[in-house]
């Protein structure tokens, strides 16, 4: 799944992956899929709530749906806090300042999956690394 922030891409995957496009669906993979970076369930729920009205158990509940399916990535930080985003096969930077995360493409890592499997010999089909240290503004502010 690509990045896209419009309700009807949303609808559309919902159906791809077999899950009935209900409203709520389709605001929770919609809040994801507009997110700049990955996103806790209560980010999903707040920025959802700027326009509408949905409970935040409901949010949780389609969140793990999403992800059981394969419609969103979940992952945690050493902090054990869930994160959700769109898009395959990337890896994730985790500020150990601020707690931010951030999806990286792969391709920046100048990552060779290949060379990997051959030295693994290993049939990796996916990759997502964790990469854990400062972002530019903490880094500046430890100086
Ligand atoms: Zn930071
Ligand atoms: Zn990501």
């Amino acid at each position: 799944m690509t990045q896209h922030d419009t309700a009807e891409a949303a609808r559309e995957f919902l159906e791809r992956t077999g899950l009935e496009p209900t409203l709520n669906r389709i605001l929770v993979l919609s809040a994801v899929a507009a997110g700049q970076r990955p996103m806790t369930a209560a980010e999903v729920h707040a920025r959802i709530l700027r326009e509408h009205r949905i409970n935040r158990v409901t949010v949780y509940r389609i969140l793990d749906l999403l992800a059981e399916k394969g419609a969103v990535n979940r992952f945690s930080t050493n902090e054990r806090v869930q994160h959700y985003c769109v898009g395959s096969n990337h890896s994730h930077f985790h500020c150990t300042g601020c707690g931010r995360v951030q999806c990286i493409a792969n391709e920046k890592l100048h990552f060779d999956e290949t060379a990997v499997a051959n030295a693994l010999n290993l049939a990796v089909s996916h990759v997502d690394l964790h990469l854990e240290g400062l972002c530019p503004a903490c880094a500046r502010a430890a100086g």
